[in-house]
């Protein structure tokens, strides 16, 4: 039986797969620039440069049930979700990562010549997850300023099961407006709204959840709650559909540790939204000194990150330079981004330190 390839039980879609480009680990960068990981500078995904809540770091350490499967029903962390955001628990579903909930509700929604609708250039996880789901991906070229062009949309929307809109949008962040959202959402589709990077802006749409019985809101831990690595997020949506995703979801998805962090988190969330505030005043700070850099265009953002026209088509060579210094950030290599380069907002050490690199590089 030697002579079976294994490749054919793959499904066509598998085998065709184009995944998404995750960031490299810590390590391997440390290892390209030759230098120890701790030096690293990691400006390539939008992670909390400050962690996680010290309330959480306690929680773990004093946690003694990891040997107890955590509870299928979410009943703590969906309780601890809806006091937070002011919604029903029953509206809401957590995911190991908010990764979870868009793998749960397009593989709950979508079949087989199925489409969505992605506003590019945009977060890479969806057209990856319709494409498992062997559904199409109409891509709509967001405008001028990144916007979304809600005509062209609209005009195609009775062709999509789903529509997505990250709003602040990665990695452009610029946000949607809420009159958009909520023309975007009469059109009768499934508006997957994705609020990753929500908590450094000034806006929600979580007022229209119970208005709305087409709307799913996505948020994560990983940016303002500094989990990343722990992988936690939740959708929050009509309770019916949430009962769905709840009777489909693999059982213990979401781990005890992430469920400890998580409860630790929304308990100290006002220390979490200090430090949102400190990213956001640095965010403005890079954005001026950004600006005043020949060469370097950065975009207005009201999100963790800031993107950045390179001029004279040298944004491979700042991004390699930058690399070989030690700082990560993230490098398009293909479509309207080429030029472009994103840049995590860090702490203001890392942000100085990105500047001096920056000057000898453009
Ligand atoms: N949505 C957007 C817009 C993101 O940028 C990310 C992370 N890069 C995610 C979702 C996934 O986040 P999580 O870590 O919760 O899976």
């Amino acid at each position: 039986m030697s002579n079976i390839n294994p490749l054919n039980y793959i499904h066509d879609r598998w085998r065709r797969l184009s995944p998404y480009e995750a960031v490299d680990p810590p390590e391997k960068l440390a290892e390209a620039a030759g230098i120890q990981e701790n030096e690293v500078i990691k400006l390539n995904a939008n992670e909390n440069p400050y962690g996680p809540s010290p309330l959480v770091l306690e929680a773990l350490r004093d946690f003694p049930n990891v040997h107890i499967y955590p509870d299928p029903a979410q009943v703590a962390m969906r309780k601890a979700i809806g006091d937070y955001i002011k919604v029903d628990p029953h509206n809401v579903v957590v995911g190991n990562g908010s990764d979870e909930i868009i793998d749960l509700v397009f593989r709950a929604v979508l079949s087989d010549g199925d489409a969505i609708i992605n506003a590019v250039p945009t977060f890479g996880m969806y057209p990856v997850t319709a494409q498992i789901c062997g559904a199409n991906t109409i891509s709509i070229p967001r405008g001028s300023s990144f916007e979304i062009p809600v005509h062209e949309v609209m005009a195609c929307a009775s062709k999509a099961k789903i529509i997505v809109v990250v709003s602040p949008n990665n990695p452009t962040g610029n946000l949607t407006p809420l009159a958009d959202i909520e023309v975007l959402l009469d059109s009768g589709s499934l508006l997957v709204l994705d609020e990753a990077y929500a908590e450094f802006s000034n806006q929600t749409a979580m007022g229209l959840i119970n208005k709305y019985p087409n709307l799913i809101i996505l948020r994560t831990l990983s940016k303002w709650g500094g989990l990343a690595g722990l992988r936690v997020g939740y959708g929050v949506m009509n309770t019916a559909l949430a009962d769905v995703l709840m009777r489909g979801k693999p059982p213990y998805n979401v781990s005890r540790t992430a469920e400890i962090a998580l409860l630790a988190s929304l308990k100290d969330h006002a220390v979490l939204d200090s430090r949102a505030q400190v990213i956001i005043a640095e965010r403005d700070r890079l954005y001026e000194t950004l600006e005043n850099l020949p060469g370097v265009e950065p975009l207005p953002s009201q999100a963790n990150f800031i993107l950045c026209h390179i001029a004279e088509g040298r944004a491979k060579m700042v991004y390699e330079g930058l690399a070989q210094k030690g700082i990560a950030v993230r490098y398009y290599s293909e479509g309207r981004l080429e030029n472009y380069l994103r840049i995590s907002v860090g702490t203001t050490e890392q942000t100085n330190k990105l500047i001096v690199a920056l000057k000898t590089l453009v």
